[in-house]
């Protein structure tokens, strides 16, 4: 693989669909909802019954504009529905309506990690379009059967320029996406479940040409591994096919899920035999700046700015920060924590230690813990004011708060008696039985041996019951030896 990218450079276009998550259809008042039973949410519109009209959704145009606005697109003022005409059973209209001439967004950007440095992924255009029905050809029935809920239901597709340089860029680009997505609440972004889709464009050319070379475009992967693996077996078939002094056909190739290998499937022209056209049914769309700035007003914070804030303002490794900022849910409650409690540190360790393991264990998200931010600053101030050890409160108070997250932090720590006890006569009365009840060690203490003093330590710690403030008992243990 090495070699042949010392001889050649790899270029990847991609194009993203992204199932927009609004209540209705693109332009049919019919439920836009996943795993309904088939054929329930079909009106006559949707099922392209003769004489039906289009109707455009105004959230699903706002839904594409705030996606624009995230990846800093120019957001037309004017925009356009066309009809791409093709046959398919599960397209009862014989055409998809999308956008060809006056797309919703053009320009915009993405930038993601390339090795050590950042690589600005630039975007052609986001365009609106509506999604195919499903069919499915099993066994079990004859024939093959249509279920058309999905027909006529809302999609973006993202176009980016061909410019992505390896299988690395184009997987934390698709991640990116897909944090994106979730965070502006835009979609799921589940590709497991084709919610976020992604086509691959991919070519090689001679090292440092500036000519594109002949592409194929890998359709359908469901997920980032994927795309990756069929860039990756793309770039050993296309060099060997160059190195052999052949060309490669530019066409449209599928992609084997068990073999990592791709295949072809149909030869794709240089001329579109879509025939587009701007569609009769429906007029074209006027955004003005006003219904623009409304949405922007709902943008949230973006994951590349959350990441940045945790870095620069709350005292977070790039290590924390990545994992609080992958999810807005996470985010959400770290911040939200931080309005309660200034220990920022200790709450990404909260959050990326215990109450990540106890959420695993559960199997929930963070938006379901019922340990809500105001309860976790309530045992990091314990902490921090040593009046319960962290191994303490993350082994027996986090999990007793599970239980009741109805109580306080230290109601419950009080009545599980494990508050750290101030009380030091109390205490230097165990150290002393300690220290004498082992008069050997103490004396090897004593003549220099002072590693002696964590086994010290231990005994008192077991003595107490695991209640003995670390600190003080510390210092307490090491004044009393040398007595
Ligand atoms: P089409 O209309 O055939 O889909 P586009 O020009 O819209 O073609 O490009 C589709 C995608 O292919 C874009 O993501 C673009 O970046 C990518 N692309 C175009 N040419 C190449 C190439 N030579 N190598 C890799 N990707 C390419
Ligand atoms: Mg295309």
């Amino acid at each position: 693989m090495k070699d042949i990218l010392e001889k050649y450079d790899l270029v990847v276009g991609l194009e993203i669909h992204v199932q927009l998550n609004t209540e209705s259809k693109l332009f049919a008042a019919d439920k836009n909802s996943f795993g309904d039973s088939p054929n329930s949410n079909v009106s006559p519109i949707t099922l392209a019954h003769p004489g039906t009209l289009p109707k455009p959704n105004k959230s699903v145009i706002s839904h594409a504009i705030k996606m624009g606005l995230a990846i800093n697109c120019d957001i037309a003022s004017y925009t356009t529905f066309d009809r791409k005409n093709y046959f398919y059973p599960d397209l009862p209209k014989g055409y998809q309506t999308t956008q060809d001439q006056h797309p919703i967004c053009r320009g915009g950007y993405i930038d993601v990690k390339s090795g050590d440095s950042i690589k600005r992924v630039n975007f052609n255009r986001i365009h609106i379009e509506e999604d195919a029905g499903k069919s499915s050809h099993d066994a079990e029935h004859e024939g093959s059967l249509l279920d058309y809920n999905r027909a006529g239901t809302p999609l973006i597709e993202m176009v980016t320029e061909p410019e992505i340089s390896s299988a690395e860029e184009a997987g934390n680009l698709l991640t990116e996406i897909r944090k994106i997505v979730r965070y502006i609440n835009v979609g799921d972004g589940n590709m497991e479940q084709g919610s976020l889709r992604c086509d691959a464009n991919i070519s090689l050319k001679p090292k440092g040409s500036d000519q594109l070379g002949k592409r194929v475009e890998i359709k359908n992967m469901n997920s980032i591994r994927n795309v990756q693996r069929a860039i990756n077996h793309e770039i050993e078939r296309q060099s060997a096919l160059l190195d052999a002094g052949k060309t490669v056909l530019q066409e449209t190739r599928g992609f084997n899920d068990d073999t990592g290998a791709t295949t072809g499937q149909r030869t794709k022209e240089e001329a579109n035999d879509y025939r587009y056209f701007p569609c009769p049914d429906l007029l074209p769309i006027h955004v003005n700046e006003s219904w623009v700035a409304q949405v922007k007003a709902t943008l949230p914070k973006l994951p590349h700015e959350v990441l940045a804030d945790l870095q620069d303002n709350y005292e977070l490794s790039a290590y924390d920060a990545e994992i609080i900022a992958d999810q807005k849910e996470l985010s959400d409650y770290f911040y939200e924590t931080t309005k309660l409690t200034k220990h920022y540190k200790r709450i990404a360790n909260w959050m990326i230690g215990p109450i990540k393991s106890a959420l695993n264990d559960s199997n929930i998200e963070i938006q379901d813990f019922v340990v809500k931010p105001t309860l976790l600053a309530e045992i990091i101030e314990l902490v921090a004011t040593d009046k319960v050890s962290f191994s303490m409160a993350s082994t027996r108070l986090l999990p007793a708060l599970i239980q009741s997250p109805d109580k306080s932090a230290l109601e419950m720590a009080k009545q599980m008696e494990l508050l750290q006890s101030d009380d030091q006569d109390e205490l230097v009365k165990t150290i002393e039985a300690v220290i004498a009840s082992m008069p050997d060690k103490a004396k090897a203490y004593k003549s220099g041996k002072k590693g002696l003093l964590g086994m010290f330590m231990g005994e008192v710690m077991k003595k107490t019951g695991g209640k003995a403030n670390p600190k003080v008992a510390n210092k307490l243990i090491a004044e009393l030896l040398e007595k």
